[in-house]
């Protein structure tokens, strides 16, 4: 009789703690790690060969917003297709729990969800009826909360609703939700004070959850706001995580500073780590969603139907002449808001020509800002960017880099910095389901082949052992999450199995949707949702509620 359910035979463990790898096969049995080391005689039904590749814990998403499509897609494939075999949902304030007829609707929950429960026993006998593919930490969500409480009024909320505010976080955390989130930049959530904050925090943590914060701004009140989500964990005795850390807008540079800022918070006793998007594009899609007025572009709609509209408005000259003056408004107008401080360009040193057309005259400035592309044709960059529109349509693809590079380094570098997708788990397979429609971005598919790929491998920017920890067990500490990010006996078997010389992305702006190439397998509690690169449709994740199984 076999001793195993599962080996992985000849691989190079890493095993989360950043440790470098070491050779071992890895067995498996009813869900768990139960051995490591030389397994050459031992049996399994099922054997994966591991010759040449990387084996490490399952990834650990910091920052995602399945909640609502793991009841739509359950399989959440593009989150398996890059070995993310975690995701820490509820983020930036929107919850799927608790809900009414009043608080449906928000961002991340789109017509077509079909929603049976209210609160999160209901939404957690939901997932477990139906399965899903990865794990979810479920947290509650300050916009949700006050959608209901004060009817979706963004005004400071008065006693009684801070004490009802309250008892319903003080609820949903006794209850499983691993922390509390809020989305400080957007309404109805802008003009709560910090101290109600402070006092939705504190009952958070007296019932045992953590504070995640999308801060009150990212660009011109970086400073305060990261200061208030500093206070509020300080005041509240919490945990903090900084969502999606990232500096636009006027606080470009700012990066080093919020780097040692948080580092000092820490020294005074603070727990406080942050997550960071991968790429130097912020929430932003692309260069079209930046550059071009509502009236001529619709983000929403596909890129390759939306060249058709602007190439006849450019064959128009009035048409054309009124575009290329929006254009230049859009650009030099003040910015208020983490939308229009992340998404909204200012300079044309920030657009980037990521593609052109095969064959194209513009090929050289590949890789270049259009400010510094139109400065070697002796154009001005707003007509070389119509130019471009009109002579390369579909083919081109334009980047708009929200984040200074500097910044990013200075992010990446914290050993304190997790890795976030911010993004919804669907399916390249079901374009049709409502997440499909809206237009992805390349780190919908791509965030962790970027990372072993581009970031470490091609820039050695950071070891591949300590590019799994980040993905591993830095998340998993400090998420409270038991018995995972760590590959040793006795975890729960989330595993990754990665070939680091061949991981990359497919995926790019103009073409987001594609799955990785390099991640082999994936198990999640011992099941193989993804084999021989493709994702298998398994349902074995579970959700990692405070006190649930
Ligand atoms: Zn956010």
């Amino acid at each position: 009789m076999p001793e195993f359910d599962l080996l992985i035979r000849g691989g190079q463990v890493l095993d989360g703690s950043g440790k470098p790898a070491f050779r071992a096969d890895v067995a498996i049995r009813q869900g768990r790690v139960v051995e490591l080391g030389e397994l050459g005689r031992s049996s399994a039904p099922a054997v994966l060969d591991a010759g040449g590749l990387t084996v490490a814990p399952g990834f650990i998403d910091s920052h995602g917003h399945s909640d609502f499509a793991l009841a739509v897609n359950p399989p959440a494939e593009s989150q398996l297709a890059q070995g993310f075999t975690t995701e820490v949902g509820g983020n930036c304030g929107v919850s799927p729990f608790p809900l009414f007829s009043d608080n449906r609707g928000v961002e991340f929950d789109p017509p077509g969800v079909p929603v049976t429960w209210t609160d999160i026993d209901g939404y957690g006998r939901t997932l477990r009826e139906q399965g899903i593919g990865i794990n979810f930490v479920p947290q509650v969500g300050h916009m949700t909360l006050r959608q209901h409480v004060l009817r979706g009024e963004d005004r400071p909320a008065g006693e009684d609703e801070i004490r009802r505010l309250e008892n319903m976080v003080r609820e949903a955390v006794a209850a499983g939700a691993r922390g509390f989130s809020t989305g400080l930049d957007y309404a109805p959530t802008r003009e709560s004070t910090t101290e109600e904050v402070v006092r939705l925090v504190r009952a958070a943590r007296e019932a045992g959850g953590f504070y995640s914060t999308h801060i009150r701004g990212y660009g011109a009140g970086f400073p305060q706001a990261l200061a208030e989500a500093l206070t509020v964990g300080r005041k509240a005795g919490a945990k903090v995580i900084v969502s999606h850390i990232g500096a636009v807008g006027v606080s470009r540079g700012r990066g080093r500073w919020a780097v040692e800022t948080m580092e000092e918070a820490r020294e005074r006793g603070l727990r406080v780590a942050c997550d960071m998007m991968l790429y130097p594009t912020s929430g932003v899609w692309w260069g079209p969603r930046a550059v071009l007025p509502e009236w001529a572009y619709n983000w929403r709609c596909p890129w390759a139907d939306e060249v058709r509209r602007l190439r006849s408005f450019l064959g128009d000259g009035i048409l054309r002449a009124r575009l290329r003056a929006d254009v230049e408004e859009r650009r030099a107008r003040p910015k208020a808001g983490f939308d229009e401080e992340s998404m909204v360009f200012s300079s044309w040193e920030d657009i980037w020509l990521e593609e052109v057309g095969p064959g194209s005259r513009y090929h050289r400035f590949v890789g270049l800002s259009l400010g510094e592309a139109a400065r070697r044709l002796s154009s001005d960059p707003g007509s070389l960017y119509l130019s471009l529109i009109a002579s390369e349509g579909e083919d081109l693809s334009t980047v708009h880099r929200s984040i200074a590079p500097a910044d990013f380094d200075a992010f990446l570098a914290d050993p304190w910095t997790m890795v976030g997708t911010d993004t919804v788990g669907t399916a390249i397979e079901r374009s049709s389901e409502p997440f499909n429609v809206i237009q992805a971005h390349p780190r919908h598919y791509g965030t962790t082949a970027r990372l072993l790929g581009l970031l470490v491998r091609d820039r050695g920017a950071l070891s591949l052992a300590e590019a799994v920890r980040r993905l591993t067990s830095l998340p998993a500490s400090f998420y409270g999450l038991e018995d995972r990010g760590l590959l040793l006996s006795g975890a729960w078997a989330d595993v990754v199995v990665f070939d680091p010389s061949t991981v990359s992305e497919v995926g790019n702006y103009g073409r987001p949707r594609a799955y990785p190439r390099g991640f082999v397998h994936v198990l999640v509690n011992g099941v193989a949702a993804v084999k021989d690169g493709r994702p298998k449709g398994a349902r074995a994740g579970q959700l990692l509620a405070r006190s649930a199984v």
